[in-house]
């Protein structure tokens, strides 16, 4: 088994060091920002950071404060020292991770983030397309391990669970949220969030959902602190017209959570002479899509006034844990800020 350290020898990261333990995870030591009087806590050493990162450690990082800012600062410290990222986790991370180590996840099977089930394999998804495997269209067409057998989650939602959790405040914080043609999983798993209030949002009006068109949306300005809006922008003509309105609703330091399909083999390729069925689903890949993305999806969004931040797994995460959770590798998604 890995060997673990605790950051934050507080009441916070004590309280989670008997939780851990409850689940067989074995913590071998406490790491602090300054000395203190605690040499010590129930046998386990406390170090300072100084002194953590001058000896040869290389744990596996539990980093137990619920500050996003401090979070992001120390772990700036590890990346300075060039500590393996791959071994420094926020705390809730963390915990999905040792929640299965506890469950003696092995060798080979998967973990669904979004359900917590752990499996063999993950299910095929997709349709074959021409277009999208020429273009090598990351986020459409068939692939093999796509499916949670339990939650029916995709790679895609696995991977936009994922950056919420370590980017975000959105599963902790006060926050109200958009959430355009809400994922099942992800919209519960925000939901969990008490402080949350969640607005589901779809072209379509039922129990569940506001009929928002995302051109005209009935929010007043500054409403929300997040919007989710993920594989929409591709079935949207007037896209100027779109960012300007989730860029209205949304607060000033509000973040936009977004993904469409995108190829890094073209630019941007959209036509509105391209109208019927037929000719969409040959130049856009499927028959209600309006463009395809191009390997300028940045400049593309900036262009619209938004400073905009790209997450990958091949990036982000291990091999191991891309593997593990069945994400995509070259997998995409963007949060933006307005500007
Ligand atoms: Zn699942």
């Amino acid at each position: 088994m890995e060997k673990v350290a605790i950051y934050g020898a507080g009441d916070f990261g004590q309280k989670l060091y008997g939780f851990l333990k409850s689940l067989g995870c074995q913590i071998e030591l406490f790491i602090q920002s300054s000395k203190t009087d605690i040499n010590d806590y129930e046998g386990v050493p406390v170090v300072t950071i100084e002194e953590y990162l001058g000896g040869e450690y290389g744990f596996f990082i539990f980093i137990a404060i619920q500050n996003r800012n401090v979070v992001n600062s120390i772990k700036g410290i590890f990346e300075q020292h060039h500590y393996d990222m791959s071994r420094v986790f926020c705390w809730n991370i963390f915990l999905e991770e040792n929640y299965f180590i506890g469950k003696k996840i092995l060798p080979g099977q998967k973990i669904c983030n979004l359900c917590r089930h752990s499996c063999d394999s993950f299910l095929p998804s997709g349709h074959e397309s021409r277009l999208f495997s020429e273009l090598k269209v990351i986020g459409g067409g068939y692939r093999e391990n796509a499916v949670c057998p339990y939650c029916g989650s995709l790679d895609r939602n696995r991977w936009v669970f994922r950056v919420l959790q370590e980017k975000t405040d959105i599963l902790s914080s006060k926050c109200k949220v958009l959430h355009f043609a809400p994922e099942e999983m992800i919209r519960k798993r925000i939901k969990e969030n008490a402080n949350c209030d969640y607005y589901a949002g779809d072209i379509v009006l039922n129990t569940e959902n506001h009929q928002v068109d995302v051109t005209d949306i009935q929010f007043k300005d500054n409403f929300f602190d997040y919007i989710l809006i993920n594989h929409v922008m591709e079935h949207v003509a007037d896209e100027r017209k779109a960012f300007r309105e989730l860029k209205r609703v949304l607060k000033e330091n509000g973040t936009l959570v977004l993904s469409f399909p995108i190829t890094l083999e073209a630019e941007t390729f959209e036509n509105e002479e391209i109208s019927s069925e037929e000719d969409r689903l040959r130049y856009f890949g499927q028959k209600d899509h309006v463009r395809l993305y191009g390997k300028d999806f940045k400049e593309r969004i900036e262009g619209f006034g938004w400073r905009v931040s790209v997450y990958s797994p091949g990036k982000e995460v291990s091999m191991q844990e891309a593997e593990r959770s069945g994400f995509l590798p070259e997998d995409i998604l963007l949060l933006c800020r307005p500007i």
